[in-house]
């Protein structure tokens, strides 16, 4: 199966001037001037004409949790909602279409944007669902509310009785809504997920799953969904110690959402310093560095990926610390060779980075968090003020040669590729930014080396035919947050690949291949 693509302009090192670009069985076979197409014409089984359109790698989000993201495409989602009277009507008109047995399962309120400023109770939530088992988690996934009903599985550690659960409860609720909601539910709700992915752009993603978070059969789904639709899923589970899931579900590795901190706008973050909003409170580290080293220690002995969650900076020196415990057990070449990982790494100072960069560790960040919380005026700098300057450093951990992988931490932040680099180019922080060619290598190549994958995300001569078109009207250009170099880039002769201008929208993809497979096109686009 032969397909070439002319008359566009196509993302590559390898051909900074490409219009063109072969696929043979799967595979790049050429890319270069429409001139010389001709050859690749005969034989082809389909030639199109892009009239402009930008071909690029396919996108990788490093940082995905399917079911909950289907759960917001399909059914409630409160993310955006103004006031906390309008999520509790929200919630009344879904629970009214469903039967009086039915949980609702639903996430993305944030009381920051909330004039009433404070988290539903659950004697709202009876209300509002009619009785009802509801759960609501806070935007971040680190905390939520739940109704009466579900009061009995959250009682304990973390639980309060206006119906707020964080900690052990909230990972109490969610273990048992894991079950309550069962398989079939699950599965519309990841089809829906990775049909969005597809429609994105996004061609591979990695799959964050962990006890706190759902049940481990969710997994068997979203690898035999991914391959029906053809999407390249990467599987992680964040257990300590789970080596025997590693065989059975196929797993990438024990990392991932390996929580040694909570999140900072449920104020769970563990931080060295008290929140700016909350006096005397500073978080909660779930993980010693001892803990941390053991992980990191037993999966390097078995060459097993290991990884964290980790945001604040206490967590982040737990980390750095029980690194630096395993490189003297193990060695810092078995480290580097292991390829640990680390999601979010959102308050990290120059040490910790420099500790990251000697380890090899590759950071999977999620640039919308800065995009959408960042800034003077935003939830960080509510939660831990003038702090909020140093948060999700891309410019600093790229600067020290970290590799960086780039995630929405879907439903967190909604799935979309082109967003995300807008937001690491245009970070709220002008030292922390990161050139749009950066960022759209951090979201396609390093993707797959978080993996452990290093000749993927890149069009050139035999990589993968895994890639996305795209229809943009933006002028393709280099863009960089210096004006001075992006005028000198723009130069033919500097040789250097153009992308879309950001400021000038978003571009809209029409089709996604994933290793010569169509996985997602739109209608009518190429007549
Ligand atoms: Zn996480
Ligand atoms: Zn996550």
């Amino acid at each position: 199966m032969r397909t070439l693509l002319t008359n566009g302009s196509v993302y590559s090192p390898a051909d900074p001037h490409a219009t063109a670009i072969a696929f043979d069985d799967g595979v790049v076979t050429w890319l270069g001037d429409d001139t010389g197409a001709g050859p690749y014409a005969d034989g082809a089984d389909e030639v199109i004409d892009l009239d402009g359109k930008l071909v690029t790698p396919a996108f990788v989000d490093a940082h995905v949790h399917t079911a909950g993201t289907g759960a917001a495409l399909i059914g409630l989602d409160l993310t955006g909602t103004k006031s906390l009277t309008e999520a509790l009507d929200k919630l009344a008109a879904y629970a009214a279409t469903l039967p009086a047995d039915a949980v609702i399962d639903s996430a993305g309120w944030d009381e920051t944007i909330w004039p009433e400023g404070r988290p539903p109770t659950a004697v709202e939530l009876d209300r509002a669902g009619g009785g009802r088992r509801v759960y609501l988690s806070r935007i971040d996934g680190h905390s939520g509310v739940i109704s009466s009903a579900l009061i009995p599985v959250a009682e304990g550690d973390g639980f309060d009785p206006s119906g707020r659960v964080e900690r052990g409860a909230n990972h109490r609720v969610r273990d048992a809504l894991g079950d309550l909601i069962g398989p079939e539910q699950r599965r519309q709700e990841i089809e829906a997920a990775l049909r969005a992915m597809a429609a994105k752009g996004i061609g591979a993603f990695h799959e964050m799953a962990a006890p706190h978070i759902g049940p481990i059969w969710e997994l068997p789904i979203v690898r035999e969904l991914a391959e029906q639709l053809g999407l390249s899923a990467t599987l992680y589970w964040g257990e300590p110690g789970a080596f025997e899931h590693l065989g059975t579900y196929g797993l990438a590795g024990l990392a991932g959402d390996l929580n040694a901190d909570g999140a900072i706008g449920s104020r769970t973050a563990a931080l060295r310093e008290p929140y700016a909003d909350r006096a005397d409170h500073r978080g909660h580290a779930y993980l010693t560095p001892e803990q941390i080293a053991e992980h990191v220690i037993t999966c390097t002995e078995r060459n097993v990926q290991a990884g964290f969650h980790c945001i604040g900076d206490q967590a982040m020196d737990n980390i750095a610390r029980g690194f630096e415990l395993a490189a003297e057990k193990v060695g810092i070449q078995a480290l580097v060779a292991a390829r640990h990982r680390l999601e979010h790494v959102e308050m990290v100072d120059e040490a910790t980075i420099a500790t990251l960069a000697r380890c090899g560790v590759v950071a999977s960040v999620q640039p919308m968090f800065d995009g959408l919380w960042g800034g003077p005026d935003g939830m960080y700098a509510e939660r831990v003020g003038d702090r909020w300057h140093g948060m999700n450093p891309f410019g600093s951990l790229a600067r020290a040669g970290v590799v960086l992988a780039f995630g929405s931490d879907a439903p967190v932040t909604e799935l979309g590729g082109w967003e995300a680099v807008r937001a690491a180019a245009f970070h709220h922080e002008p030292s922390e930014r990161i050139t749009v060619r950066a960022a759209f290598q951090a979201h396609t190549r390093g993707g797959w080396r978080a993996a452990g994958i290093d000749d993927a995300g890149v069009l050139a001569p035999s990589t993968a035919a895994t890639y996305a078109i795209w229809q943009t009207d933006a002028d393709l250009v280099v863009q960089t947050p210096d004006e001075r170099v992006a005028a000198w880039s723009t130069d033919p002769r500097a040789g250097v690949p153009v992308l879309p201008d950001l400021s000038q929208g978003t571009p809209a993809c029409v089709r996604t291949v994933v290793g010569g497979r169509v996985v997602y096109e739109a209608e009518g686009w190429s007549q």
